[in-house]
C-alpha cells in the first residue's frame, strides 16, 4: 500500500503530497513518522492508495504509525481541505488545529496502571512465606488489584510471588480526570414554558442556525444542556463552545454532574497530560460532548447532534494566528456535514449575527425575561462632568461612593469595572465632553505623543493636537486614562478596611490566574473586585448587588467601528453580574457623555433600540455588515524588507483593484496604527469590500509574498485593528 503524506512542516515549499510505502494498518487521518530530507519527521496520512505513480524503487517506507485510531476522521480531513483552500495556508498549519498541541510535541505519554491478578495454587506457596500467602488470598478474594497498592500493602511479597510465576500483570490505560475533585449535584429542573418552547423550535426549524437572544439570567444554559441531552439520547455527540474566560470550575462541575464522563473538557488551564487524555476520550468515543473555547470546534467527534456557541458575540471566537478562522464558519461547516443544528446564544448578539437572524437566515428566539421574572438591575447614569465641576477629581462619583458604602455595610459584594483597552489615550474636553473624531470616519481619534498629533486609525488622516476644545473653547483638554491600579489604590485610601481584589492582565498571569481570583471572590474573600472586561463575562456571584462602571467612555471612543457595539455589550454584560440572586442589584454607570445613545440604550436594556440605531449608521457609513473590512498585514524585523514586501503586495493587489474597482469602497496602503510590535515593523493594505469575491485572490497574493523574514497575512473584519 502507499500512503499520501503531508509532512508536519509549515512551509509552502514542502506543502505537497509525498508518497510512502506503508502496511495494511495505515489509514487516512493517522499520523506517521517518515524519512524526509535526510531526517525523520512526523506526517499526516491524507489517503491510502494501491499504487503510486512513482516507480517503487523511488519510494521510501513509513517508519512508524503513531496512532491506533485516525487522529482525523473523514469529516475532519475534508474540513481541513476546505480550510486550506479558503485561507491558502500550508496544510500542516491547518491539520495541527485538529490535534492537541501536546500530541505534536510528543511530551505527553499515556498514563497506565498495572493490574495484578492471581493465577497459581496457594498450596504451592511454602507456609513460611506468610506474606506471600496473604497476598495470594487477598487477590483470590478481590479478583484483581493495582500493583502500586499491593506494593504498598505487601511490600516485597509482590515481587516474590511474581517470580514464582503465580501473578498475571496487565497494563491498562488510565485517563487523568481533571475534575475528579469537583463533585456537585445538578438538579434536573423542569424547563420553564419559554425554555421548552425554545428547545422545540430549535429542533424543529428547517434552518440550520438558531440565535437565542436572551437577557442575562434568562436560562439559556439550561436550553443548551437539554439540547445536548437530546443529542446523546439519539446516540449522537455534541460540541459546546464558550469563551475561554467562562471556562470556570463551577461550570465544569455543573456539566460533569449532569453528563458525567460523557463530557470532555478541552481547556488551556489543564495540564498537557489532562488535555491530551480528554481529547483521546473524545476520539475513542468514550466521551461524547466536547466542551471548550474556540479550538474545541475541531474536536474529534463523529455524528455530531448539536453545536452550541455561547456568548456568540465574544471576540475570542476569532483566531489571531494563522489560519485566522472564525469559529462560527467552522461550526457551520460541521453542522452542515453532520446535518445538525448550530445554536448561538447571547444577551447582546453581534450586529452582524442579529441582522442575519432578523433577515430570516437564522431562526431567532427571544427570551426577554429572567428566570422567575427576577428584575434586571436598575442602571443609574451619572454625569461625570458635573462631578468635575463640583470639584471631585476622583474616579468615583458621589453616587457611587454612597452606594458602595451601603453595599459594604450590608456585607454584600461589589464589582467595579473599568475598560483600559487600547495602547494610547483618548482626548476629551473636560468641560463639555467633546471627543475628537475623524472627519471621514465615525471613529474617535487617538493621541500620538511621539508626533504630538491626533490620528484616525481607519483612514490614516492626521490632525493637529488640540490646544482648546473646538466645541466650547475650553482649555481643559484631558487624556482619559485612569487604570485599574489607580482605582485600587484610591479605594484602599477611601475604605481601608475593605478587602479588594484586582483582576486584569497584570494580576492574572499563570494558567489559572483568573480562576484563582474568581474563586477567591466567590468564596467571599473580598468585598470589592476591581477589573477590566475580564470581570464582565458570565460569572455568577450571588452576593454581588452593586456594579460600578467607572468609565464607560473609554471603550466608546476606542478607535474602531465596533466600539459602540462593544460598549453596549460590555455594559450589559457587566450589569448582568449584579443582583443574580434574591437581592435586587444596582448598577452605577459613570460617563462624561450621558446623552450618548449607546449608553442610554444599555441603561434601559434596549437591545432592539441599540441595534436599529447602530445598523442604520453602519449602512450609512458602509461598515460591516454592509461591507467587509479586509486588511493585508506585512510585518518584518527589517523595515526595508517590510516596505519592499508592502510594495510588492500592493502592486499585485492593485491589479485586483483595477479589475473590480466597483467592489472596493476603500483601498490604500499605510503604516499599521501600531508601527512596531515585538520588534517588528508593521504595514497594511486596508480595504473595504462590498462583497467577498476578490478574497481568494487576496489570500493567494498574501501566500505568495509570505516569506521567512516577512510575514504577510490577511484579516477579515479583524476584531482589533491596531
Ligand atoms: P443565562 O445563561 O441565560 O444567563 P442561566 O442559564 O445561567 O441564564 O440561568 C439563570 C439562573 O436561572 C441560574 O441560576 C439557573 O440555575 C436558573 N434556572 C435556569 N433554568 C431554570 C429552570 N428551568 N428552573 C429553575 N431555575 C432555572
Ligand atoms: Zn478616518
Amino acid at each position: 500500500m502507499v500512503a499520501e503524506v503531508i509532512v508536519d512542516i509549515a512551509h509552502s515549499e514542502v506543502d505537497k503530497i509525498f508518497d510512502y510505502i506503508c502496511g495494511e494498518d495505515v489509514q487516512a487521518g493517522m499520523r506517521v513518522t517518515v524519512p524526509f530530507a535526510r531526517s525523520v519527521t512526523t506526517g499526516f496520512v491524507m489517503a491510502v492508495k494501491e499504487k503510486s505513480s512513482l516507480p517503487p524503487e523511488k519510494l521510501k517506507r513509513v517508519l512508524r504509525v503513531l496512532d491506533e485510531l485516525p487522529a482525523l476522521n473523514r469529516e475532519c480531513l475534508s474540513l481541513a481541505e476546505k480550510l486550506v483552500r479558503r485561507y491558502r495556508c500550508p496544510r500542516a498549519l491547518v491539520l495541527r488545529l485538529f490535534l492537541p498541541a501536546e500530541m505534536r510535541t510528543g511530551k505527553v505519554s499515556e498514563r497506565t496502571k498495572t493490574v495484578v491478578s492471581f493465577e497459581g495454587d496457594i498450596a504451592l506457596i511454602p507456609p513460611r512465606a506468610k506474606r506471600q500467602r496473604e497476598l495470594a488470598e487477598y487477590l483470590q478474594q478481590h479478583g484483581e488489584a493495582e500493583s502500586a497498592f499491593l506494593r504498598e500493602e505487601f511490600g516485597s511479597a509482590l515481587k516474590a510471588l511474581e517470580e514464582r510465576g503465580m501473578l498475571r500483570l496487565e497494563k491498562r490505560r488510565v485517563f487523568r480526570d481533571p475534575y475528579e475533585r469537583l463533585k456537585k449535584d445538578a438538579p434536573l429542573r423542569p424547563l420553564t414554558p419559554a425554555q421548552e418552547a425554545a428547545v422545540e423550535r430549535i429542533e424543529n426549524t428547517s434552518k440550520t442556525v438558531t440565535l437565542i437572544h436572551g437577557v442575562t439570567g434568562s436560562g439559556k444554559t439550561e436550553i443548551y444542556l437539554t439540547l445536548i441531552a437530546h443529542a446523546l439520547k439519539a446516540e449522537r455527540s455534541a460540541v459546546f463552545l464558550v469563551p475561554e474566560i467562562s471556562l470556570t470550575p463551577q461550570m465544569f462541575a455543573q456539566l460533569r454532574a449532569r453528563f458525567g464522563k460523557s463530557c470532555a473538557i478541552l481547556h488551556s488551564g489543564l495540564s498537557a497530560g489532562e488535555r491530551f487524555d480528554e481529547w483521546e476520550r473524545l476520539r475513542s468515543g468514550e466521551a461524547k460532548i466536547a466542551i471548550g473555547a474556540r479550538s474545541a470546534v475541531f474536536a474529534p467527534l463523529e455524528n455530531i447532534g448539536v453545536i452550541v456557541i455561547d456568548e456568540e458575540h465574544d471576540g475570542s471566537y476569532s483566531s489571531e494566528s494563522s489560519p485566522r478562522y472564525n469559529t462560527f464558519d467552522i461550526a457551520y461547516l460541521r453542522a452542515k456535514y453532520n446535518g445538525c443544528k448550530l445554536v448561538l446564544g447571547s444577551a447582546t448578539p453581534s450586529v452582524e449575527t442579529y441582522r442575519r437572524a432578523k433577515e430570516g437566515e437564522f431562526e431567532l428566539i427571544t427570551l426577554p425575561e429572567r428566570i422567575n421574572r427576577r428584575p434586571m438591575p436598575e442602571v443609574q447614569l451619572v454625569d461625570m462632568r458635573r462631578e468635575v465641576k463640583r470639584g471631585n477629581p476622583s474616579p468615583f462619583s458621589s453616587v457611587l461612593r454612597e452606594r458602595l458604602e451601603n453595599c459594604l455595610k450590608k456585607g454584600d459584594q461589589a464589582i467595579l469595572f473599568l475598560n483600559r483597552r487600547g495602547y494610547s489615550q483618548t482626548v476629551i474636553c473636560r468641560d463639555c465632553g467633546y471627543v475628537a473624531k475623524c472627519e471621514y470616519c465615525d471613529v474617535s481619534l487617538t493621541y500620538h505623543s511621539e508626533e504630538n498629533c491626533l490620528k484616525c486609525h481607519y483612514c490614516g488622516t492626521r490632525y493637529h493636537m488640540l490646544s482648546a476644545c473646538p466645541q466650547c473653547g475650553g482649555v481643559h483638554i484631558n487624556y482619559v486614562g485612569t487604570g485599574t491600579q489607580r482605582v485600587e489604590r484610591e479605594l484602599k485610601k477611601l475604605y481601608p478596611e475593605a478587602r479588594i481584589l484586582r483582576m486584569d492582565n497584570d494580576t492574572t498571569s499563570g494558567k489559572e490566574g483568573h480562576l484563582k481570583i474568581l474563586q477567591r471572590f466567590a468564596a467571599k474573600e473580598a468585598d470589592i473586585l476591581v477589573g477590566t472586561q475580564m470581570v464582565a463575562k458570565g460569572h455568577d456571584f450571588p452576593n454581588v448587588t452593586l456594579v460600578g462602571i467607572l468609565d464607560a467612555d473609554m471603550s466608546l471612543h476606542f478607535p474602531d467601528y465596533r466600539s459602540g457595539e462593544r460598549t453596549f455589550q460590555l455594559v450589559t454584560q457587566v450589569a448582568g453580574r449584579s443582583g443574580r440572586a434574591e437581592n435586587r442589584g444596582e448598577v452605577v454607570l459613570q460617563t462624561y457623555d450621558p446623552d450618548n445613545y449607546i449608553l442610554r440604550f444599555a441603561a434601559s436594556y434596549d437591545y432592539e433600540g441599540f441595534y436599529e440605531h447602530e445598523v442604520g449608521m453602519r449602512a450609512a457609513m458602509a461598515f460591516p455588515p454592509f461591507a467587509r473590512i479586509v486588511r493585508v498585514m506585512v510585518t518584518a524585523e527589517d523595515d526595508k524588507l517590510a516596505l519592499a514586501a508592502l510594495k510588492a503586495v500592493y502592486e499585485k493587489l492593485q491589479r485586483v483593484y483595477a479589475k473590480e474597482a466597483e467592489k472596493f469602497l476603500f483601498f490604500n496602503k499605510m503604516h499599521a496604527p501600531v508601527k512596531r510590535i515585538q520588534n517588528k515593523f508593521r504595514y497594511q493594505v486596508l480595504m473595504r469590500l462590498t462583497d467577498g469575491s476578490p478574497l481568494p485572490r487576496i489570500y493567494e497574493i498574501a501566500a505568495e509574498e509570505n516569506k521567512k523574514e516577512v510575514l504577510v497575512y490577511v484579516e477579515e473584519n479583524p476584531g482589533n485593528l491596531s
